[in-house]
């Protein structure tokens, strides 16, 4: 199967030459004649699938026809970097078109989004609570919208947007299309879809299992070793550039500095860094600026980073679906990629979970020559967890450990 028998608009072409792709993936080869003829659509499809392109392709189709100079399409996802990678996507793919497409996300300036609303920008790609803001003041007229894409509705769900959501479809036309894409259902999801799509068709490319190009590694290490494991790991590999996962924002920031301080170009991406501080270290990274970018769940999630040689789970995730999201970032695009993770003995029914998805015991890993016995520092910072506030005057001279 090759691109041209989705009959898609010729203007389409370049984009799609330029983008390097010649075969589509196979959710674009299930979704995109559905969303061509005008089906609503609840698409399952994890991250690095060639998602976005099965919706933008379509959009940019049909917008070709009709008016132009009217906010036609909105696309909803939950973050900011998200929404700068779809907006991006649009401007490759719609690289022969002249079609204009906006962000629209808090942290950064209100007035060029809403110049640009007020132009009828033809492609609105929003996080929604900025875009509620907008809808407030009015500043966006959504009367001609015939397409609407929520991207990764599980985790609007899980970062608390989904009343926002359920607002802003209240006040778009009806007759629209709706395609809503989630890694998972929960419940609220499910209800969602429901109540607001009509006869939808399902595309769904299986339980979300990581790309079979990526390699996965445990490395079982007490919680207070795990930093001198990491630098074992990142000595003795042959990494480009590597994407770390911690669990909290304040480990993340910590742990980078720490990079820093062992000679490594680490950066971070965390929601306690400034929008223009993220948009560097995202960008930095992407140009191998940075050869580390370490990042919690939430900023990083659904990013296409093209070259990541390696993720590694510095920290377990909270779920399984977490895990694949994070891998997702490697073995992208059939690039062989690694996954390593530290584990602790607390993470064992989640690594059971994970092998049960992938259908796959995932293989154990001792470093050669690392003295795992090293004992715990006691009546000492521990080097991976966050300095604990003393709780009063008296606790100076007292010794305490930190939880692991
Ligand atoms: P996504 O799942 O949308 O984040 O896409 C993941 C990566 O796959 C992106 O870098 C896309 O450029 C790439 N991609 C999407 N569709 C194709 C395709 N048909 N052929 C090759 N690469 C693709």
């Amino acid at each position: 199967m090759n691109f041209n028998q989705f009959n898609l608009d010729s203007r389409l072409n370049t984009g799609i030459h330029q983008a390097g792709f010649e075969q589509p993936t196979p959710i674009q080869a299930s979704a995109i004649p559905l969303a061509l003829s005008g089906n609503d659509i609840i698409g399952t499809a994890q991250t690095g699938t060639g998602k976005t392109a099965a919706f933008v392709l379509p959009i940019l189709h049909k917008l070709l026809k009709g008016p132009r100079n009217k906010t036609r399409a909105l696309i909803i996802t939950p973050t900011r970097e998200l929404a700068e990678q779809i907006h991006q996507t649009i401007l490759e793919l719609g690289k022969g078109t002249k079609l204009r497409s906006v962000t629209v996300y808090g942290g950064v300036g209100a007035k060029p989004q809403a110049d640009a609303l007020r132009s009828g920008v033809e492609i609105v790609v929003a996080c929604p609570g900025r875009l509620l803001d907008h809808m407030q003041n009015r500043v966006a007229d959504f009367n001609s919208i015939e397409m609407l894409v929520l991207d990764e509705a599980d985790r609007m769900l899980d970062m608390g947007f989904l009343p926002d959501v359920k607002r802003i479809m209240k006040q778009l036309p009806r007759q629209r299309q709706t395609m809503l894409f989630s890694a998972t259902f929960p419940n609220e999801i499910e209800q969602l879809a429901a109540q607001t799509l009509n006869q939808p068709k399902r595309v769904s490319i299986g339980l979300a299992r990581p790309a079979h190009t990526v390699s996965h590694t445990l490395y079982p290490v007490p919680q207070h070793l795990k930093k001198n494991l990491l630098l074992r790991l990142l000595e003795e590999t042959e990494m480009d550039s590597v994407l770390i996962f911690t669990r909290t924002k304040h480990r993340a920031q910590r742990l980078a500095k720490q990079l820093n301080q062992d000679g490594y170009s680490a950066t971070s991406l965390h929601g306690n860094r400034s929008q223009s501080q993220r948009n560097s270290a995202l960008n930095g990274f992407k140009k191998g600026q940075f050869e580390i970018m370490v990042a919690t769940d939430i900023a990083a999630r659904g990013l296409d980073i093209e070259s990541v040689s390696h993720v590694i789970n510095f920290d377990m995730p909270d779920t399984a679906d977490a895990y694949i999201h994070r891998i997702g970032r490697t073995g992208r695009a059939e690039r062989n990629g690694e996954a390593f993770t530290l584990t602790t003995p607390d993470d064992r029914s989640l690594v059971q979970k994970i092998e049960k998805i992938m259908d796959e015991k995932l293989p154990e890993k001792k470093l050669p020559g690392f003295d795992y016995s090293v004992p715990k520092p006691e009546n000492h910072y521990n080097n991976n967890q966050p300095r604990q506030r003393k709780t009063s005057r008296k606790s100076k001279n007292t010794s305490y450990t930190i939880r692991s």
